[in-house]
C-alpha cells in the first residue's frame, strides 16, 4: 500500500517511520518545491503530484496551511483524508470559530476582522490587552500582534492591513481577535477515529511554550474531570467533521474549565511522546486510520516526557546513556529556533521521572532547552 503525505517535513517522516512496519510506503509532497519526496532519506522521485495522486492508496497532510487547490486536486481522488474540509478548517482560524460556534465547543472570546472599524470594535468589546491572529497563516507564534495600549493600535493596524490586502480573491484574508486568557497552563489532546467512526484518544498532554513556540510536553498526570472535558470536545468536533485519523486539539487550562484555543487536523508536536508512552504512536495511528486498518490502544504506558530540540547542530548523545531516554532527529540542518528532533523520556512514576529529568537537565543547557529542571522539580 502507498500513502501521499501533503507536506514534506519530520511529521511526514515519522509518519513515514512508522508505516514501515505495517509494509505501507509513504512519499511526501514538498509543496514549497513542487517535488515529490521520500521523507526518510529525502530522495526526490520524477514523480509528478498528478502521478503521486493516482498511485496513492490514500492521501493525507502534515500541516494545514495548503493552497485549495491542491486541497480540491486531492479531494477529487476520494482517498483524501481527513479531506479538503477539515483541512482547510484546521488552516483557517475563521473556519475553526464557525465549528467550534457550531458545535458548542467553548473557547476565547473573539471577533473576526476585515476591515479597520471591526478591530477598533474588538478592542471595545474584548478589551485589552488582546490578541489578534491572522486567520490563514501562522504557525509557532507567527502572524500574531499583542494589543496593550492605545498607542500601539495605528502601528499594529498597518501590518494587520498589509496580511490583509494580500489575500486574493480565491483565498481571501481575514484576521481574529481574541481576547487574552489568563490561563493557568496550556494542554492538549490527541486522538484517532476512524472510517467509521470508532475513536480512541490519548491522555492529556501538558504543553509549555518559550516564544510562542511549544518547547516540553507532559503526559500522565491528568485528573479524570479534565481529561473527560477534553474527551467530549474531541468527539464533538472530529463527529462534526466526519473525521478520519489524528486530530489535536490545544486548550487553556481556565481554573479546571478547558477552553479551546486552536485544532490541528494531524499528527502534532505535543503527541511526540507517544512514540514511547503509548503501545501504539499517533504516527502509526494515523497511518492505520488512514489506511483503514484497525487502529492502536492509546492507553499511557508510562509518565512520558518530550523536550523539543530548536536550532542545535545536533542531540548531545550522552542524553541516550540515561534509562528511560530516547532521541529522535529529523535530518534537518541547524537554524536558529528550528525544530530539528526531539526527546522522549519515561519513567515508572511521574516521581521518578522527575528524577530523570533533573539528570537531563544537567547535560541540557536551560537556554536551549528551557523547562526541563523546572518540571523536575514540580514532580520529585
Ligand atoms: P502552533 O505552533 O501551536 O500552531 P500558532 O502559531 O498557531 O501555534 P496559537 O497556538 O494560536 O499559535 O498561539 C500561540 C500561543 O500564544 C499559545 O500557545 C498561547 O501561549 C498564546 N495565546 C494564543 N492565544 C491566546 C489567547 N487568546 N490568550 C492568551 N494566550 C494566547
Ligand atoms: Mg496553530
Ligand atoms: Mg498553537
Amino acid at each position: 500500500m502507498n500513502i501521499l503525505v501533503l507536506g514534506a517535513g519530520q511529521l511526514a517522516r515519522m509518519m513515514s517511520l512508522s508505516a514501515t512496519h505495517l509494509d505501507i510506503k509513504v512519499l511526501a509532497y514538498d509543496v514549497g518545491s513542487k517535488t515529490v519526496i521520500n521523507p526518510v532519506t529525502f530522495t526526490t522521485t520524477s514523480e509528478s503530484l498528478q502521478q503521486a495522486i493516482e498511485s496513492a492508496d490514500a492521501i493525507t497532510a502534515e500541516f494545514e496551511h495548503i493552497p485549495l487547490d491542491i486541497l480540491a486536486l486531492c479531494q477529487q481522488s476520494g482517498k483524501f483524508y481527513p479531506g479538503a474540509e477539515a483541512i482547510a478548517t484546521g488552516g483557517d482560524r475563521a473556519k475553526e470559530k464557525a465549528l467550534l460556534d457550531k458545535t458548542k465547543v467553548p473557547c476565547a472570546p473573539f471577533k473576526i476582522i476585515t476591515d479597520r472599524s471591526h478591530f477598533l470594535e474588538a478592542i471595545d468589546e474584548l478589551g485589552m490587552p488582546l490578541v489578534v491572529k491572522t486567520c490563514q497563516a501562522g504557525y509557532d507564534g507567527k502572524g500574531q500582534w499583542r494589543v496593550k495600549s492605545e498607542a500601539e493600535i495605528d502601528a499594529i493596524w498597518d501590518e494587520m492591513s498589509a496580511f490583509l490586502q494580500a489575500g486574493t480573491q480565491a483565498q481571501p484574508h481575514s484576521i481574529v481577535a481574541e481576547k487574552m486568557i489568563p490561563f493557568d497552563r496550556e494542554v492538549s489532546i490527541i486522538g484517532v477515529r476512524t472510517k467509521e467512526g470508532d475513536c480512541k484518544i490519548y491522555p492529556l498532554t501538558e504543553n509549555q511554550h518559550t516564544n510562542g513556540v511549544l518547547t516540553l510536553s507532559l503526559a500522565g498526570k491528568e485528573k479524570a474531570s479534565i481529561q473527560a472535558q477534553a474527551e467530549e470536545a474531541f468527539s464533538k468536533l472530529a463527529n462534526e467533521l466526519n473525521y478520519v485519523g489524528v486530530l489535536a486539539i490545544e486548550f487553556f487550562d481556565v481554573e479546571g474549565q478547558l477552553l479551546v484555543n486552536e485544532i490541528a487536523p494531524r499528527v502534532h508536536n505535543s503527541g511526540h511522546w507517544t512514540q514511547q508512552g503509548a503501545h501504539v504512536s499517533q504516527f502509526e495511528n494515523h497511518i492505520r486510520a488512514v489506511a483503514g486498518l484497525p487502529i492502536g490502544d492509546t492507553n499511557l504506558l508510562r509518565p512520558t516526557a518530550m523536550i523539543n530540540v530548536l536550532g542545535q547542530a545536533h542531540i548531545p548523545p550522552q542524553v541516550l546513556a540515561i534509562p528511560g531516554v530516547t532521541s529522535h532527529w529529523y535530518g534537518k540542518s541547524a537554524k536558529p529556533g528550528r525544530k530539528v528532533g526531539h526527546i522522549n523520556v519515561s519513567a515508572d512514576s511521574l516521581h521518578k521521572l522527575g528524577e530523570v529529568l533533573a539528570e537531563l537537565a544537567d547535560i541540557l543547557p536551560e537556554q536551549h532547552y528551557p523547562g526541563v529542571m523546572d518540571t523536575a522539580q514540580q514532580l520529585v
